[in-house]
């Protein structure tokens, strides 16, 4: 098959750089249709009534829309921004445009397979679809095993993994893109925040340590300035469990997220900065944080709904009770736990949290408060300008004792980790004062 009209539907890969749709279109497409549907149902309440996206994220996304949509132009192409859902928006269009092909990014998660799944049977009868894996750092064709044959402790993957599986080098952008079908399709303005989100970006800049701002753009730029300071990812294993500051890890999390940068550019860069400074325990750990997050993303694939059950894989949860007072105290930062408050409030007023924080306040809120802890994901999944949902249930889940943690009856002493790690309470005073 010869496509001469494709249809690219962007998902979470908003970006130009390592997309492999992008790298690969065939010469024979002269028309190129990119589309991007806003689903209201990401803005929808889910249990206990917190809207799946919050202003961060909404802001975010936002971003990277415009910058995806200028470098698309740049490139003799343009973006077309629907509201609804995908399965119902990318169906309409190919019934009125009729595309020799259609091309989308696969997630793992059950919720966005879902859609896939009604998309594909809404469109299979009568045009051609072809998928691609563009999330993870290893792809899944290279696993050295079947799926459903993923070890569920992370240890052993990695020393499979890094023993056997190759690490396919990224694609890089493309310089010119087939031209977009304007006459048919008239671009729109993209939605404005009021229009998607209900709550107003809090005033952060008083307080916050880094700022996010979405987009490849910005990506890239932060990416190469990582790199450009050697002392960065060359104390990075020491410096990742900080808590005040811009730098003590990579803050390349909310840019994967979106997919406005590829896990395999930063191996790229990573690589590149090894040969220039040498390797040290400090770069490899940026590797093994990458193959964290690769190994969510294959165990939320392995056990689909399994993973955002109470229960979850184990078939075990701690007791947990659904209640809403203490899970108020947390979620707003008031429970008179010092460290954990000071954490929920830069969570509430930013959309970050340092990984240090995240689990101790996992922890505290499934093995302290006793709260069902699909309740502490849902509020990191409105907060996060990183939300993912493989990285983010995969971790609630660790932490509460029901996902991929070897170690039964796993706590944190949420005192003493304030004490190792904020000894002279300066993160503490900084959200407290
Ligand atoms: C309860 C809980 C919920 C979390 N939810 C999310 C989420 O929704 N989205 C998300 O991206 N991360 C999540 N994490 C993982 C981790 O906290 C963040 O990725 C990290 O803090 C982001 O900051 P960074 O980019 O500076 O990370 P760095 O320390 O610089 O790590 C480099 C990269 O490795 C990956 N990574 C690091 N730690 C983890 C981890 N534990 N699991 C998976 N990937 C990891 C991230 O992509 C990160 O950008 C969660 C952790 C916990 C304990």
């Amino acid at each position: 098959m010869t496509p001469k009209k494709a249809l690219l539907w962007f998902r979470n890969d908003l970006r130009l750089d390592d997309h492999e749709v992008l790298a690969q279109l065939p010469e024979s497409v002269y028309q190129l249709l990119c589309v991007f549907c806003i689903d209201p149902r990401d803005w929808e309440s889910q249990d206990p009534g917190i809207s799946r996206t919050g202003p961060f994220r909404t802001q975010f996304l936002l971003e990277s829309l415009h910058q995806l949509r200028h470098d698309l132009r740049a490139r003799g192409n343009d973006l077309l921004v629907r509201m609804g859902p995908p399965e119902l928006v990318i169906p309409e269009i190919s019934q009125a445009w009729d595309p020799d092909i259609i091309y989308f990014e696969k997630e793992m998660a059950p919720y966005e397979n879902q859609v896939e799944v009604e998309l594909i049977n809404n469109v299979r009868s009568r045009w051609f679809i072809k998928t691609y894996y563009g999330k993870s750092l290893i792809h899944p064709l290279d696993l050295p095993f079947d799926i459903d044959q993923l070890p569920d402790v992370f240890t052993k993957f990695r020393n499979l993994v890094e023993k056997k599986a190759s690490l396919r080098p990224p694609y890089p952008a493309p310089e010119k893109l087939p031209p977009y079908p304007h006459e048919e399709w008239p671009v729109h303005d993209i939605p404005e925040f009021e229009e998607l989100c209900k709550e107003a970006l809090p005033n952060q800049e008083a307080k916050a340590q880094f700022q996010y701002s979405g987009g490849e753009k910005k990506a890239l730029e932060h990416l190469n300035a990582y790199f450009s300071v050697p002392e960065k990812a060359q104390n990075y294993k020491e410096t990742r469990n900080g808590l005040l500051g811009g730098h003590f890890s990579t803050r390349f999390s909310a840019w994967l997220s979106m997919g406005n940068l590829s896990p395999r550019r930063i191996m790229q860069q990573l690589k590149e900065f090894e040969a220039e400074h040498g390797a040290n325990d400090s770069t490899y750990w940026i590797f093994f944080e990458l193959l964290w997050r690769d190994y969510f993303r294959f165990a939320v694939w392995k056990y689909e709904e399994k993973f955002f059950q109470k229960n979850g894989i184990k078939n075990q949860a701690p007791a947990m009770q659904a209640h809403l007072g203490r899970f108020e105290q947390w979620r707003t930062g008031q429970t008179g736990q010092p460290f954990v408050d000071a954490c929920m409030r830069e969570l509430l007023h930013t959309g970050f949290m340092s990984n240090r924080g995240r689990q101790n306040v996992a922890s505290y809120l499934v093995k302290d408060l006793n709260v069902d802890w699909r309740w502490g994901a849902a509020w990191f999944e409105n907060r996060l300008i990183d939300y993912d949902p493989c990285s983010n249930y995969g971790n609630w889940a660790y932490v509460a004792g029901v996902g991929n943690d070897p170690r039964p009856n796993r706590w944190f002493n949420v005192e003493r980790q304030a004490e190792m790690y904020d000894p002279e309470q300066s993160f503490q005073h900084h959200w407290l004062s």
